[in-house]
């Protein structure tokens, strides 16, 4: 079916129409190139035995094209104001689903079993709401093994935390968080002027592909995430500074030297495999 909702004439003129304004406190920037749109798709390789979970439809832009590639849409938007003009704007497609609901609020794994357990691959395929990137991402991973790819439109500077690679300025406890569990791949660049209203960052996209078999193994995941949010509470410190904080100075010491571990480094020199080692040393040995 033909593309039109992603175009500036059309949103402009939905927005007017319907006495409305994007709104700022939930991340409102309406796409509207409709090759970017298409891209998306295509960095995310849909197929109808695919079902995409949408995050923010917004007047459903990329919902139109998710719609034409994929199984079925589940899309969660929290914007009560949108769902009537949204389902207008998506009338003639009827394999979608539109949840008035904040998705840091929902019960993924329930839902999935509800709505899509028909469909042999899920992804999520999403413009974020900026404001709530990291908690959206991190809260997804946590939570579900179901989903096995995630395609996200993001801020630019986000999207190179999570695919920094270590002893780069962008490798943080993002980047290792998210590279735990996917392969992280920046896919293309997007500039704001796509956007209405257009704004004050460049954008990125993102492609994340969960490991099948995974790649690392920490004993305590939930310990495993904070410490890597201590290693780098203050980039210019080393780890020791860092973890000293938490830990008796004597036993991180005793613990870089046992694990072969310079004792000036800094948290950015360590690979993902290096910090599930040194936490799990920790499990091992500290008492928490
Ligand atoms: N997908 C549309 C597009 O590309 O034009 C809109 C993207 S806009 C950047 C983000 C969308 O997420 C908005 O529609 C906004 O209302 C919605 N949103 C914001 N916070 C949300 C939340 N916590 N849960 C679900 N949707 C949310």
């Amino acid at each position: 079916m033909s593309a039109n909702i992603g175009n500036q004439n059309f949103i402009n003129n939905i927005l007017k129409n319907n006495n409305l304004d994007a709104k700022k406190k939930f991340g409102q920037n309406f796409l509207t190139d409709q090759n970017i749109l298409l891209s998306i798709c295509d960095a995310s390789e849909l197929d109808k035995e695919t079902a995409v979970i949408e995050i923010g439809p917004g007047l459903g832009s990329l919902t139109e094209h998710l719609c034409n590639k994929a199984g079925f849409v589940l899309c969660y938007e929290i914007d009560k104001d949108l769902i009537p003009i949204l389902n207008d704007n998506l009338k003639e497609y009827n394999n979608y689903l539109v949840i008035n609901e904040d998705i840091l609020d929902i019960d993924i794994n329930e839902d999935i079993n509800k709505y899509l357990k028909d469909y042999k691959k899920i992804y999520v395929v999403a413009n974020l709401p900026y404001y709530i990137t990291t908690p959206i991402i991190l809260g997804l991973l946590s939570k579900t093994k179901l989903i096995t790819r995630y395609v996200l439109m993001m801020q630019l500077e986000v999207a190179d935390r999570i695919c920094g690679k270590p002893k780069t300025k962008d490798y943080n406890a993002l980047s290792i968080a998210v590279g735990y569990r996917c392969n992280a791949k920046k896919m293309f660049k997007v500039p704001r002027t796509v956007f209405i209203p257009s704004p004050n960052v460049d954008s990125a996209v993102i492609r994340l592909d969960l490991y099948e078999n995974p790649l690392y193994n920490a004993i305590n995941e939930e310990h495993f995430f904070k410490f890597i949010r201590e290693a780098f509470s203050q980039r210019r410190k080393t780890l020791i500074n860092n973890l000293s904080t938490y830990y008796n100075k004597e036993f991180i010491l005793k613990m870089l030297n046992d694990n072969n571990i310079k004792t000036t480094v800094r948290a950015e020199e360590l690979s993902i495999n290096d910090f599930v080692l040194l936490d799990n040393y920790i499990i091992h040995n500290y008492n928490l």
